[in-house]
């Protein structure tokens, strides 16, 4: 037998942003819906299945104590906590389609959440449930990205997804120049040396010590978490 195409276990990173109408704020109960669809589609391929989710939805810790009245270590205390709101927003998402999950914290919350810890996380995921990571990394600081490398590195995940706006990496912005070219792959020493937007350097240099690759794909479009956890060649594969 040959081992099944795809991915056995991935880690989806998805920022705050998939559970709101574009530009917006907080959480859209229909995007909710969509994404959280999105995802219990994902688990159906066979997959184990986490996710990181992201705040900006709610607080960006630097862009509000830019404000100044804010300390940056508060500010992104109340970023870790807004992506805590979200985790149990897809959670719900995703029970209300069948979908069982769990939420696990890195930040002490333990009246809504389960703290982070390695083993319950990887049971949790043989026993096919979605595992969603919340706080971040549970430092200021950090970024959710940060978050998802580390997370995958930690559970031995075999790919990061990295979901986004736009369907992968191109050698210049396709927004403004109709003649840009999509990667579809690139080293991780490119991607630093490229300081791509897309993702904290931090994260790429620590999946490429893990040699875990890293899917920049787009998010809106239907279907396509379920096509990255079976291995379709979308968007761009970032790796050694
Ligand atoms: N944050 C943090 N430490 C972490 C992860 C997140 O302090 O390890 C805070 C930080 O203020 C960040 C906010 O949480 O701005 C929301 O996370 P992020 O900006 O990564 O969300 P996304 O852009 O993915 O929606």
């Amino acid at each position: 037998h040959s081992p099944p195409p795809g991915y056995g276990r991935v880690v989806l990173k998805l920022s705050g942003e998939s559970l709101c109408e574009a530009n917006g704020f907080g959480i859209d109960g229909n995007e909710l819906q969509v994404i959280a669809g999105e995802v219990a589609a994902a688990v159906k391929e066979g997959g184990q299945v986490a996710v990181v989710v992201g705040g900006g939805n709610i607080i960006r810790g630097a862009t509000l104590a830019a404000e100044g009245h804010i300390d940056q270590a508060v500010a992104d205390q109340m970023g870790m906590l807004g992506t805590v709101i979200n985790g149990l927003a897809l959670k719900e998402g995703l029970e209300s389609l069948g979908q069982p999950a769990r939420v696990l914290s890195a930040l002490a919350v333990s009246s809504v959440a389960e703290p982070f810890i390695r083993g319950r996380a990887i049971r949790h995921l043989e026993k096919g449930r979605v595992v969603i990571f919340v706080g971040g990394t549970g430092n200021p600081f950090c970024t959710t990205d940060s978050a998802a490398s580390l997370r995958a590195a930690e559970i031995n995940a075999d790919v990061l997804l990295k979901a986004t706006k736009v369907d992968g990496v191109y050698d210049k912005d396709p927004k403004r120049h109709g003649d840009a070219v999509r990667f579809e792959t690139l080293s991780f020493d490119e991607a630093i040396a490229r300081d791509l937007d897309i993702m904290d350097t931090g994260s790429f240099a620590q999946c490429r010590e893990r040699d875990i690759p890293i899917l920049v794909f787009d998010m809106k479009k239907p279907g396509n978490i379920a096509a990255a956890v079976r291995g379709e060649k979308i968007g761009t594969v970032v790796g050694a």
